[in-house]
């Protein structure tokens, strides 16, 4: 609803970010909507309409006051101090990483690393994982849709230990052709890392099946779910992968913090991926014995506030409940599939039967460019280029597209403002 002005808004008044489940158990959008303060600004004199949730989410105030209230409350240096701050900020930093294990249902609070984003966790496992595990002649597998950051980090591993790099190829849907990716999983195949929902087309790929193929020839799966977290429901356990990376921004948490899950025997046996405070037990010029996980990959002092905004956004996340969440999003998903579709000259990118809350676009004759620029002046925001995916953009034959990203704030009536700007685009350029 972030076209359409919710009245005065007001504070919740529940803590922490939750907006507690019964009270929105129906999923009033309205009162979802009051959550997010920025969603009542005027861009150019009209209302905002936020369709670029899959770039960076909207922050919900629960998240805003929670890192407020740790920086008057709670600030001090987590884990080396006797005081009493210390003791706070501590508790709050480690309460964010037992609420990150249930938000996964991870087994143990020590499989949960807090790392930057999802970026970081990938070029942690790639240097960690991988450095240990890759060598020559092995291979790694990812998908023609990953996002750079679960593409980059694996080239530079293979660089580094004369591996390969191959790629399981897609359908003009966008959807992975299972059995072409069944059979590059081999015998030198030692990781797989796959995106759970695409950034740019919106395919929700089917993990468990993929974890047992290989699982099944001896491989480890990595899942880059920066897309998944904001709207599906993660149980690592039963996806049986053996790591998970999320972003906290994409999930209405704050940015510069994320999660690495991995399973405890892996991190375990990995080698520390930075060096310096906290990963540590004890240091001397001739030897550095090593935290345990998740310590010994948090190097350094970390997001502290950062940490409890995350644990805020599950919170808040928690209080919608799931199943009303999905229904609404695959509601909006739909009628905006629909609108988009009756556009004239309009081609959407991205079809997969499994998809979740992304609309790419592109338009005859108009570049993506010129489609965001003239959306902007009519308040509607949404995202256009390779979107960090440009050999997904060799693949399906395109220098970029359009890209509408919805999130729990999003309503039919959004949608109806990208049409009507999408008119006057047409208008223009015919
Ligand atoms: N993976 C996917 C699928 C993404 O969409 C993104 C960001 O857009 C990332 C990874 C990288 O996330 P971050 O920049 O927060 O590390």
């Amino acid at each position: 609803m972030t076209g359409v002005q919710t009245g005065s808004v007001t504070s919740l008044g529940l803590a922490d970010g939750q907006v507690g489940g019964n009270d929105v158990a129906d999923f009033n959008i309205e009162r979802v909507c009051q959550n997010f303060p920025i969603l009542r600004e005027k861009v150019y004199g009209k209302q905002l309409v936020y369709l670029d949730s899959a770039a960076t989410s909207q922050k919900p105030q629960g998240v805003i006051d929670a890192m407020s209230r740790f920086l008057l409350k709670k600030n001090a240096n987590v884990h080396r101090g006797v005081h009493h701050l210390a003791e706070r900020a501590t508790e709050a930093y480690e309460g964010a990483r037992v609420k990150a294990q249930r938000f996964l249902n991870a087994e143990h609070a020590n499989e949960i690393v807090f790392v930057r984003g999802a970026t970081e966790a990938i070029n942690l496992v790639a240097q960690s994982y991988g450095k240990k595990h890759v060598g020559e002649e092995d291979e790694v597998l990812i998908t023609a849709m990953e996002h750079h950051s679960n593409i980059v980090p694996w080239q530079m591993l293979c660089e580094q230990k004369n591996a390969r790099l191959r790629v399981a190829p897609i359908n003009d849907n966008g959807e992975l052709l299972l059995d072409e990716f069944e059979r590059l999983i081999g015998r030198k195949t030692k990781l797989v890392a796959v995106t759970h929902v695409s950034n740019v087309l919106g395919t929700i790929n089917p993990i468990r099946h993929i974890v047992e193929m290989a699982h099944a020839r001896g491989a480890r799966v990595l899942v880059d779910g920066a897309q998944a977290v904001p709207h599906l429901k993660i149980d690592v356990q039963a996806l049986g992968c053996d790591f998970y990376v999320f972003s906290g921004h994409k999930m209405y948490g704050p940015t510069g913090i994320g999660v690495l899950y991995g399973r405890s025997e892996l991190l375990e046996e990995m080698p520390p991926y930075q060096g310096g405070g906290d990963m540590i037990l004890s240091v001397s010029f001739e030897k550095t014995v090593y935290n345990v996980p998740p310590y010994k990959f948090e190097a350094g002092t970390p997001n502290m506030a950062g940490a409890v905004g995350l644990g805020a956004a599950i919170d808040f996340l928690a209080g919608l409940e799931h199943e009303a969440l999905a229904a609404h999003e695959k509601e909006v998903l739909a009628y905006g599939t629909r609108m988009l579709s009756a556009v004239p000259g309009l081609r959407l990118v991205g079809t997969a039967h499994a998809k979740a809350s992304v609309l790419s676009f592109v338009l005859d004759g108009v570049h993506p460019h010129d489609i965001g620029t003239i959306l902007d002046r009519e308040g509607v925001a949404i995202r256009t280029g390779h979107h960090c995916a440009q050999p997904l953009m060799s693949r399906l034959d395109i220098p970029a597209t359009a890209r509408a990203s919805l999130g729990c704030y999003n309503t039919r009536q959004d949608i109806d403002a990208l049409v009507a700007g999408l008119d006057q685009v047409r208008e223009l350029f015919q």
